[in-house]
């Protein structure tokens, strides 16, 4: 399986081969300030599978939730934020991303512990109040 995406303005471009290794929800703060205030809807791209076909993103470090340094990978012309790089096997890439984002939809919510009270969170779905543990 090959999926595709990149940023609103079309500078970044990136390719998946492969399956997604899982799909999330995330309502950590961190992920408030990227997506604007509400989760942010990743799917989990094999690292060994993901290609960035067009551009160089920007990357904004800073620790995640495990204390390790995460970077943020945005577009530096449109700011459309694109996935996520830090010690795990795969790259959390945002599903508003991809070129077809009714492909992904999020099996899990994680961080519900920094989730607004206003986040929905969809009854029945698994929801963990930090990390999940690894798919
Ligand atoms: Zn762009
Ligand atoms: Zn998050």
């Amino acid at each position: 399986m090959s999926i595709e995406g990149g940023c609103q303005c079309g500078a970044i471009r990136y390719r998946i081969e492969g399956e997604f290794m899982g799909s999330g929800a995330c309502h950590c703060r961190s992920c408030q300030y990227s997506t604007g205030g509400g989760p942010n809807y990743v799917g989990l791209a094999p690292r060994d599978g993901f290609t960035v076909t067009r551009g160089e993103p920007k990357r904004y470090v800073r620790p995640g939730g495990s204390g390790a340094d995460v970077a943020r990978a945005f577009c530096g012309d449109c700011g459309t934020p694109l996935w996520s790089e830090g010690r795990l096997p795969f790259y959390p890439v945002k599903v508003g991303s991809l070129d077809d984002p009714s492909i992904l939809e999020p099996a899990i919510h994680l961080w519900t512990s920094e989730a607004q009270p206003w986040h929905r969170i969809e009854p029945g779905r698994p929801a963990f109040p930090e990390n999940p543990p690894l798919p």
